[in-house]
């Protein structure tokens, strides 16, 4: 694994680039309640990627393997919470097409996107941007972690130990800095958990109302969480590490080979035109259209 910080442009240049996979965290600076740094999303995002990039290595698969430095931002709507780095969903789709757009023109074919962050419209964001320049440059780009976040919409199978299965059958809509999240962060570093993780209360939020910014606000406001923090431990957050890593692993191996990655390439909420990045310009493109119509027909009618 090289880091591209450590390396000259000269040895970008002499990359075997189509036999090049080159990763980017793309995750929040945001809050995670009390007990967990803003960093969090960022940690977890890398922590998945070297642990996928580990399983590359001990595979037969030739492949250099390249790391970026995280992107800090995401599209995001909770308010009230000094230290939050959230930006538009434009603001998402225009930095990742400008980035996948340089990696595209360095030659390299692989560009895998670690969007750690479950909020759906910055992953549609980031899946937009690879869909626009895989019809630029031809496929080279893939944002999998939709998918992930929505596996079971998909009806992906990921293998998820017992252990995971009960809880999540038990403890469902763990959506943030929950019991997920602080068992993954225990694992990577228990000292970034303060201790008294245990002591925060349940928050409990209905999925259908993640779609509301002003229901999750009033939910999440004061402690910055929603879901169970205190049935957090560092077991579970070792197989939530290994499990996010597998399917890391999976798929980038899938779209190295071109070979069943297009289910992995879009969250289940991709269809939905309402949280598309160009929605609003469809609506008046729509608009403009059936006025222009209505125009030429009353023309056409009375002149
Ligand atoms: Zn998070």
């Amino acid at each position: 694994m090289k880091d591209i910080l450590k390396m000259t442009w000269k040895e970008i240049e002499a990359l075997p680039k189509d036999k090049t996979l080159l990763f980017l965290t793309f995750a929040p600076v945001e809050e995670h309640s009390h007990h967990m740094p803003l960093g969090v999303d960022i940690f977890l995002g890398d922590t998945w990627r070297n642990k996928a990039i580990e399983m590359i290595s001990k595979s037969n698969l030739d492949y250099q393997l390249l790391t970026m430095p995280p992107i800090p931002f995401a599209q995001g709507t909770v308010e009230g919470f000094p230290g939050n780095l959230h930006v538009s969903q434009k603001t998402v789709y225009r930095v990742a097409c400008e980035i996948l757009n340089k990696t595209a023109s360095w030659g390299i074919k692989n560009t895998i996107i670690i969007a750690s962050h479950g909020e759906p419209k910055h992953l549609i964001a980031i899946e937009e941007a690879c869909d626009k320049i895989n019809k630029k440059h031809g496929l080279c780009a893939i944002s999998p972690m939709g998918a992930f976040f929505s596996y079971d919409e998909l009806g992906i199978d990921l293998n998820f130990p017992v252990e995971m299965e009960e809880m999540l059958k038990k403890y469902p809509k763990d959506f943030h800095a929950g019991w997920i999240e602080t068992s993954a962060m225990l694992d990577i570093d228990e000292n970034l958990v303060k201790k008294d993780y245990s002591n925060l209360p349940d928050i409990k939020i209905e999925e259908k109302e993640m779609i509301f910014p002003k229901k999750v606000n009033k939910k999440i406001a004061g402690f910055g969480h929603l879901g169970y923090p205190r049935l957090a431990n560092k077991k579970l957050g070792e197989l939530i590490n290994k499990n996010a890593a597998e399917y890391i692993y999976k798929v980038t191996l899938a779209f190295a080979v071109r070979q069943d990655f297009e289910k992995y390439q879009h969250h289940s909420l991709h269809k939905i035109p309402f949280l598309r990045t160009n929605f609003t310009r469809n609506v008046l493109r729509v608009f403009c259209i059936i006025i222009c119509s209505i125009i030429v027909y009353i023309w056409i009618r009375y002149k």
